[in-house]
Parts: structure tokens; sequence; C-alpha cells
């Protein structure tokens, strides 16, 4: 069904109101196209081997570069951003430490729910669409579009950064055969002067507006699948055992940070008593029940094992 001009400046106010009701606390749109510019970034990127292993950043790569290639006749993408931040960081008990947005249980599903249901809502007003859904599943396009959706800029330690709430959400995205109305892409940085997350990076994986993911903390404790975690970093890296969050943590756009209010997000009894003992100690029967559905399922209980060694052989 033709969508008028004046309807698509309605439609996409109630769009953006919808998602505040979901749960959401930034919606904005964007024309859906190439992104030339962000695809040259990662290609560099990709050219020097800063992916490490995540060999899945190589594949598909055109169609991550433009909205219109993973969604026939897309006109539209409706960016999302929904925070994880927790009220409290894990205790002192706890020793070990996790990133924050692994606390609550696994995001891909509560986002794609709150998703498939404002897709419900747009279709009910104009009648079935061709769409789909994203959360994390297409990274270029992930921080790319919701910049250019208005929601944020990308900072030196590369993530999308929101002057409202910083950086503690997650992204998501519909993608549709729909015109709508269009926010002003930001493309200035609001980093100024500062280097906080250069300086306070202990394994020296950034440089301004790059990430080497061969010595991210959060890429060696959760997508490097080697057996040891390599020697150079002895000594390096505090006490995370799963995800990192140094160089959010340190940036001053976060003291903005939006506290959670999805219930998914919060962490578990289980995971708040945890204590360095029980992370020592855990077995797999007792990871898989305590972690089922959470994203410390990527990494497993072997992973887990690994980080957890590599910082008591320190
Ligand atoms: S810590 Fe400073 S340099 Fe790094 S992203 Fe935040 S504002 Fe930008």
């Amino acid at each position: 069904m033709p969508v008028h001009h004046l309807h698509k400046a309605q439609l996409s106010r109630q769009i953006k109101s919808e998602a505040e009701k979901l749960g959401f606390f930034a919606c904005g749109i964007s024309r859906a196209g190439a992104l030339p510019q962000d695809a040259r970034r990662v290609e560099q990127w990709l050219e020097k081997g800063m992916q490490g292993e995540m060999h899945y950043l190589t594949r598909n790569r055109e169609k991550r570069y433009d909205a219109t290639r993973l969604v026939e006749k897309a006109r539209s993408v409706i960016s999302v951003l929904i925070s994880y931040y927790p009220q409290k960081e894990l205790s002192e008990k706890s020793y070990y430490k996790i990133a924050k947005y692994a606390y609550g249980r696994d995001y891909h599903f509560v986002i794609k729910q709150k998703l498939s249901r404002l897709l419900q809502q747009i279709e009910q007003a104009t009648g079935k669409r061709n769409a789909r859904i994203f959360t994390d599943s297409a990274p270029v396009l992930d921080r790319a579009a919701a910049r250019r959706a208005g929601l944020g800029f990308i900072g030196k330690n590369t993530t999308l950064i929101s002057r409202r709430a910083g950086s503690f959400f997650f992204i998501g995205h519909i993608i549709i055969d729909l015109e709508l109305a269009y926010d002003d892409e930001i493309t200035e940085n609001f980093c100024g002067n500062c280097t906080k997350c250069i300086d306070a990076c202990p394994t020296g994986a950034l440089s301004a507006f790059e990430l080497d993911a061969r010595r991210c903390i959060s890429y060696l404790t959760i997508e490097y699948r080697g057996e040891k975690i390599p020697e150079t970093f002895k000594g390096k890296w505090k006490q995370w055992i799963f995800g990192c969050d140094i160089c959010q943590d340190v940036c001053p756009w976060n003291r903005k940070a939006l506290p959670a209010t999805e219930p998914a997000f919060q962490p578990s009894e289980a995971l708040k008593n945890m204590t360095r003992r029980d992370w020592e100690n855990l077995d797999k029967p007792t990871f898989k029940k305590l972690f089922k559905n959470t994203p410390l399922e990527r990494t497993g209980w072997k992973g887990l094992q690994r980080n957890i060694r590599f910082l008591q052989d320190d």
C-alpha cells in the first residue's frame, strides 16, 4: 500500500513512540543504501588482519555494507537502542569480572522479540511488508546504520556513543521496504582531545577509531578459540574472564549511562552471589544450569575455565 507524504512523518513518529513503549530508549530512521565510507574502513581493518579468528566477519561482506542487499526493495532502516547498564556491578566477592552486557539473559532473543512486536504494529498500519530484523548479526551495519539514524557517533574506542546515554546499550534494526521520514546522520565526533580509552586499555588494543581484536581482552576471552591465551598478555589484565568494559568504563560519556529497565538484562541471583571460589570450582553441569540462555554460553564452560586458569597462573 503506498504511503503518502504526510503519512510518512506520522507513521515514523508512531514507530518511535511504539519503540519507546517496548523499552528502547532511542529510535532513529535512516534511508537504506550503501555505506561506502564505513565499508572502506572495515575493509582496511580486515586487510590488516585485525579481526583475528573472527572469520565470519569476512563472509557476506558486500551484504553487510548495504541494507538493500539484505532485504529486497529495502527503503528504510529503523534502528533502536536498549540499555543494559546494570544498577550495580558484581560484588567484590566475585573477584572475577564479566562484561556488563553479559549480566542478563541472551539479548538476541529479547531484542528480536521486541522488534517482531514493533514490526507487527507497523504491518497493522501499512499491510504486510518485506522486512527483516537484525541484532548484532551484521556488525558493520549495526553502528553505521545507528549513526546514520542520528543515534550517536563512533568514539575512539570504536563503540557507538549516544550523547544522551553513553555506550552501554544493544543495537537492533528493522530493515523494511517502506519509505519513512529520515533523521539527520551524525557525522561529527565528540571525543575532542580525550584519549582515555586508548590510554586505559591494558593490552594496547586501541588506537584512535581502530581496535586490534587480536589484542582485545573481549575478543581473547570470548571469540578466540585457542587452547591458551597467548603468554605475551600475562599479567596485563585485571580479572576479566568474559569480555571487558575498560574502554567504556573510562569514557566520560558513560557518566550518562542509563540504567537498564529491561528485567531480562538484570543479573540472576545466582550470578550476584558468585564468589571467587564458586568461579574456580564451577563444574560443567552447574555452568549449564546457571548460564543457560545467557551470553556466557558463547565461550562455554571450557572457554571460561581457560580464562580463569590464565589469571590463576599470574
Ligand atoms: S574515552 Fe574519550 S576518546 Fe575514548 S571514546 Fe570516550 S570520549 Fe572518545
